[in-house]
């Protein structure tokens, strides 16, 4: 198991922005993950995988990695094909399977970079579905036990669920065929997202939730801030709610567009924004 020393937070985020972090552990496997876990939950311990939706100041405690923790099981059953994956797995290759095995809606959900627990843990979803949809089961760590919960008794809802400060083993999916051209669908949407959002660039994808009935999207560009640049953090032409690092952006520059952002929305439309993305500095 690796675990390294004081770490450059950027190199683990989308966005590449953030501080020191003083340790960071891969688990491999389970074990390696319980165990690191139990040693450590009592010393600010933050769970990562993807880093697209964090965004990094300084860290002064353990950061669990769960990059090398991706093995994945697949099962056909009567009521479809049944996948076991763990926290660690590219969401992207649980896509790639569903569209070779021609699976219903699941691709929705092509083309952000996050990984199963992480998209798990802030019920990701886009074009209509959340990974939410497609969930029969979470494996997570409780009282120092790995616990199976059926998707009946999860507490989820838009981009929260309870497992903000649990960790996230493995995910059970169950996934439908279709006799829909899935592929073809697959990339009518990765074209959408490429022609609306700006994958190309170091962002974290949406900053806010929308508010109920609104976009944030929308809000911020009512109030000039599309395209606004504040030093190096700036708010995309291309996709008003999605944060751009255009160089050397840092933490405190985006706690600062955010807090003008905020206040702007509020004075103009008396609507308090949330962030969906995870600030996170200690
Ligand atoms: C270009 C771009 C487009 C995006 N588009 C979308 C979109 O359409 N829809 C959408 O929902 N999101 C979108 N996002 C945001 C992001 O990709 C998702 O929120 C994603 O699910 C985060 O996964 P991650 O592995 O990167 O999680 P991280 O960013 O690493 O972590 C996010 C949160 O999950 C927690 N977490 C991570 N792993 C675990 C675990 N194993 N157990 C418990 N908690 C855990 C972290 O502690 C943190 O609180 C986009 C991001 C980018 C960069």
């Amino acid at each position: 198991m690796i675990t390294k020393k004081t770490v450059e937070l950027k190199e683990f985020t989308t966005i590449k922005v953030g501080g020191v972090g003083s340790y960071m552990i891969f688990p491999e496997n389970e074990e390696e993950f319980l165990n690191v876990y139990k040693k450590h939950k009592d010393d600010n311990l933050y769970i990562l995988g993807k880093g697209s939706n964090v965004i990094f100041g300084d860290f002064d405690g353990v950061l669990i990695n769960t990059k090398h923790f991706n093995d994945v099981k697949i099962s056909e059953t009567k009521e479809g094909i049944l996948v076991k994956a763990s926290a660690g797995v590219p969401l992207k290759d649980l896509i790639k399977l569903s569209v070779e095995q021609n699976v219903d809606e699941f691709y929705k959900l092509i083309g952000f970079p996050a990984s199963v627990g992480g998209a798990i843990a802030m019920n990701a979803g886009a074009y209509g579905v959340e990974i939410f949809d497609f969930i029969k089961g979470v494996w997570f760590v409780e009282e120092d036990e790995i616990v199976y919960k059926p998707k009946e008794e999860i507490f989820y809802t838009y981009r929260k669920t309870e497992f903000e400060n649990k960790p996230i083993l493995y995910g059970e999916f169950l996934f439908k065929k279709t006799q829909k051209d899935v592929k073809a669908l697959a990339q009518a949407i990765n074209q959408k997202r490429m022609e609306t959002q700006p994958l190309n660039m170091p962002t974290s994808g949406s900053t806010f939730k929308n508010p109920k009935n609104n976009f944030a999207g929308k809000l911020l560009e009512a109030v000039g801030l599309k395209g606004y640049k504040l030093k190096d953090i700036g708010f995309s032409q291309k996709h008003a709610n999605f944060l751009i690092n255009y160089k050397n952006a840092s933490f405190q520059d985006v706690l600062a567009l955010i807090n003008i952002a905020k206040e702007q929305v509020y004075k103009a439309f008396n609507i308090k924004l949330e962030e969906e993305i995870k600030l996170v500095c200690t």
